[in-house]
């Protein structure tokens, strides 16, 4: 079975093909196109959606060729119908829409962080996982429990991702942020006091944010070793707090932060402390990709019939922990 997988909710436009057989899935291409603003700006979500028009012929062309298919091979085609930005969703909306309607390819709008947590666990092959999700868009502890992913922490007001990039953008750094701060950090050991808070099981990253650029005439290095430092070991706690309550045996990283390598060696020593296994979903597919939206295009169709392509919609805001999983069973 053929999928053709569509990213479209942010930065990336991808377009992806995977085969499944059996249970098993093989990614045969994954291309990504990545709209970069101008250094110190954010995203800008018209300019985003034209950078995603305009190259989504040729991602779609070299996808296919990668794979060494053609798009009438295709059994279904899959699409980020969600959460997102609209104006980019929509891209990708389109492109599915107009490949199914004239190829006659059954569609399915895909949630686009069960997505990332998807690709983990089809890379990594953990079975049942505490999730530690941290993107550009999400930062969440979850499990999967009665038919749903449930949330057992989360951010209360910024996400991990924009915790860095804002930060990043205001220090004059190219968007995304993330790689480059984790450079800078990696040079230093020298930490400086910013604000920790912890809510019940819940993060606040927003005053640790405004401290952080209060301080950016210091040294650079040292206030992105603290950054880190101070980001980092307030998810862990609340990570950990996750692993002891829900007493899961695999704790799982997964969103474009996952790159970040001190990240994970606090939550292996999260892992050590709690006796549990660590698997971090590979760099190459934790951020936005194709790959993601085509897997979990792929089990959902096992289970549940296409969306008629009158319903083929967008959703800017779509929680993950409201959507029906059919393919696990807890
Ligand atoms: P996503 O939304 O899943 O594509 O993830 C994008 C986010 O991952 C952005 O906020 C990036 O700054 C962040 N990111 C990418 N690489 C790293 C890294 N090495 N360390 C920390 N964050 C990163
Ligand atoms: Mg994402």
């Amino acid at each position: 079975m053929l999928v053709l997988g569509i990213e479209s909710t942010a930065h990336t436009f991808s377009c992806a093909i995977l085969e499944k057989s059996g249970k098993k899935g093989k990614i045969l291409s994954d291309v990504r196109k990545i709209y970069r603003p101008p250094e110190g700006e954010g995203i800008h979500p018209r300019e985003a959606s034209r950078h995603h028009a305009e190259n989504s012929p040729d991602v779609l062309s070299e996808c296919l060729k990668k794979a060494a298919i053609k798009v009438t091979d295709l059994d279904i085609i899959s699409y980020a119908a969600g959460p997102g930005l609209g104006p980019c969703l929509r891209i990708g909306a389109v492109v599915a829409r107009s490949l199914g309607s004239y190829y006659k390819i059954p569609i399915y709008p895909v949630n686009h962080a069960i997505g990332h947590i998807e690709i983990g666990r089809m890379l990594t092959r953990a079975k049942d996982p505490l999730v530690l999700l941290v993107s550009g868009g999400h930062t969440m502890i979850l499990a999967f429990l009665f038919g749903k992913w449930r949330v057992f922490g989360e951010t209360l007001d910024i996400t991990l991702g924009q915790l860095l990039d804002q930060f990043g953008r205001c220090a004059g750094f190219a968007s995304p942020c993330g790689g480059k701060i984790e450079d800078l950090a990696s040079r230093s050991n020298n930490y400086i006091t910013l604000p920790y808070v912890v809510k019940g099981n819940d993060v606040s990253f927003s005053g640790l944010l405004s401290a952080a650029k209060n301080i950016m005439s210091k040294n650079l290095e040292d206030v992105c070793f603290s950054l880190q430092e101070t980001g980092f070991a307030m998810i862990g706690e609340a990570t950990e707090r996750a692993l002891s309550f829900t007493r899961k045996k695999e704790l799982l990283l997964v969103g474009g932060v996952a790159a970040n390598k001190r990240l994970s060696e606090i939550l292996e020593s999260v892992c050590k402390r709690q006796n549990c296994k660590f698997f971090v979903c590979p760099k190459e597919y934790a951020g936005d990709c194709g790959s993601q939206i085509s897997w979990v295009g792929l089990l959902e169709s096992a289970h549940i019939s296409p969306t008629p392509l009158g319903n083929t919609f967008v959703r800017q805001s779509w929680r993950l922990d409201s959507v029906e999983i059919p393919y696990i069973s807890s």
